[in-house]
């Protein structure tokens, strides 16, 4: 079947009984597989969104949907008060993956539970009030994630005060990364490629300046791969890339492929220092979700999807630079298109062309988080379409 020539389908119940805190796409999605989303009027719309970088493996992936099946049968769940062999199984295969041998894993459900986590050990271990962030940044919309969110107090954060000290250090500036890190500072978080902002590399040299004063003034530097992480840049994790180890790394999205799991890395200093509920919860490391993250690594593996993240990250940068888009940036398949008009227009082109697309905080941003399946006719389709569009 073609892909949907008018794809922008109203959803077909208003969802009165909803909180009306989200701004939806004008597409009720009523089945998907493989990179294909299908609406409720039946026709083919091309995930190029992937429901917020979650879906890597696309839709229906034989080895999670059979991974998830089997675990259903043996058993859906547990907590962490029994010990499982799935849960220390992927435990295990995490840490290999991420290339950061000793370091003890925590499974929790969600990216800003995980970041929750990485800022609470890191004030706790170092005794410090203060923590540094990155300008642009998005960490997630509880108490401590939402303080080191950038611009989160202005738009929607809620508290009435932030759970400790925060400073914003400017994307690119080293006189600030000096300025804002000191021996005050407990940790500073970074998201290596900025995801909401709209795909920004900070940079090696960059992460590099951070890694060093976190060293110098004895901070923990905690890397945010929530978005970037489990293969989207090409490589296991955004530190893999760069080649800079964090001390705490989180980690969710593209990690379950929709089952809801997050994960926080830790080094063995900071594993060292745990003791029997310094954390805690009831979800996190049930079975589901590992048996969910075990068939992703597993995929990403078998399949050699980092290679094919690679290829078709470039295959996005060499071809779709046309129409209204004017350059690109991210990394892998976390790919920003800088568009001459704005990005929300464009969206909207597209998706009447039958393909979804994302937007980012900055307006002129397409921000695109296929699924790692794609294949190159999915990239030429977007391509075409673009090419149509007004520059
Ligand atoms: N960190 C980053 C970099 C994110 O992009 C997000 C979500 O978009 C989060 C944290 C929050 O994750 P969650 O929505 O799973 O809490």
């Amino acid at each position: 079947m073609p892909p949907a020539s008018a794809a922008a389908t109203p959803a077909s119940s208003a969802g009165q009984f909803l909180a009306p805190v989200f701004s939806q796409y004008p597409l009720e999605v009523a089945a998907a597989h493989g990179v294909w989303l299908t609406n409720s009027r039946g026709e083919r719309v091309l995930d190029l969104y992937g429901g917020h970088a979650v879906a890597a493996l696309g839709y229906g992936h034989p080895a999670w949907t059979a991974a998830l099946a089997r675990q259903a049968q043996l058993c859906q769940f547990q907590s962490n008060a029994v010990a499982l062999a799935v849960r220390a199984r992927v435990a295990e295969r995490l840490v290999r993956f991420a290339q950061l041998p000793e370091s003890c894993v925590f499974f929790v459900n969600s990216g800003a539970e995980a970041n929750e986590n990485a800022l609470k050990i890191a004030l706790r271990t170092t005794g410090r009030r203060r923590v540094a962030a990155i300008e642009g940044a998005f960490h997630g919309r509880t108490a401590a994630a939402g303080a080191v969110t950038w611009g989160a107090q202005q738009k929607w954060y809620g508290f009435p005060r932030a759970p400790f000290d925060v400073s914003f250090i400017p994307r690119g500036d080293r006189a600030a990364i000096h300025a804002n890190i000191t021996r005050r500072t407990a940790a500073v978080i970074v998201e290596p490629v900025q995801g909401v902002a709209g795909a920004v590399e900070l940079g090696e040299e960059f992460l590099g300046a951070l890694r060093a004063r976190c060293d110098a003034v004895g901070a923990l530097l905690i890397f945010d791969e929530v978005q970037c992480g489990v293969g989207r840049t090409g490589q296991p994790f955004a530190a893999n890339l760069y080649g800079i180890v964090p001390d705490l790394l989180t980690t969710a999205k593209a990690l379950g492929n929709g089952f809801p799991c997050a994960a926080l890395l830790m080094s063995p200093p900071i594993c060292a220092q745990l003791a029997v509920e310094s954390l805690g919860t009831t979800f996190g490391g049930g079975p589901m979700a590992c048996a969910a993250i075990e068939a992703v690594l597993e995929a990403i593996e078998s399949q050699q999807l980092l290679a094919r993240v690679r290829h078709l990250g470039a295959l996005i940068r060499e071809s779709c630079i046309v129409g209204p888009v004017s350059a690109h940036q991210g990394a892998g398949l976390l790919v920003g298109l800088r568009t001459t008009r704005p990005a929300k227009a464009i969206q909207a082109e597209l998706l009447e062309c039958g393909i979804l697309a994302g937007t980012a905080s900055d307006p002129h941003v397409l921000r695109l988080l296929p699924p790692f399946i794609l294949e190159d006719e999915h990239v030429e389709l977007l391509r075409d379409a673009l090419r149509e569009l007004p520059a």
